[in-house]
């Protein structure tokens, strides 16, 4: 994939796509300004206070495995033979606390409950001449 090729995310509001290919994406959360609690998905309201007073607040994807599952279909909208054979989904908690559901680079063997994991952007397909990319997440360091 070249530089040039401009990447879009599956669904906007998610998670960020920097500009610079080797760079990690952040996850985009919510902040209660009130009480300081975090929120992914975003929500206007924050669920513990009940506050109006939140902000958009990007942080970086990384986060310990909570729980995960193997998915033996091709992952969605994926046109790579690698996607195929099927995809991990894990719930990972970000240190902020919110629990994020997502799916896993590589293979079942590679995940153990508790392991430090770093998010990054995977292409699925190419339409109108940008690359569709989604988040996923990998044991950090690999
Ligand atoms: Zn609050």
């Amino acid at each position: 994939m070249s530089q040039a090729t401009l990447r879009v995310p599956i669904k906007p509001g998610y998670f960020t796509i920097p500009d610079d290919h080797a760079a990690a994406p952040e996850v985009i959360c919510t902040r209660c300004e009130d009480c300081g609690e975090y929120f992914f998905p975003q929500r206007l309201v924050c669920a513990k206070c009940l506050s109006r007073n939140t902000k958009e607040a990007r942080v970086p994807a990384r986060g310990t495995l909570y729980a995960y599952t193997w998915v033996h279909m091709p992952l969605f909208g994926s046109m790579k033979m690698e996607h195929m054979e099927g995809y991990g989904v894990g719930q990972i908690d970000l240190p902020e606390g919110p629990r994020l559901q997502v799916p896993l680079a590589g293979k079942r063997d590679d995940y153990t409950i508790g392991m430090p994991l770093t998010g990054e952007l995977e292409g699925l397909r190419e339409e109108n001449g940008q690359e569709v990319v989604i988040i996923r997440f990998k044991p950090a360091g690999s």
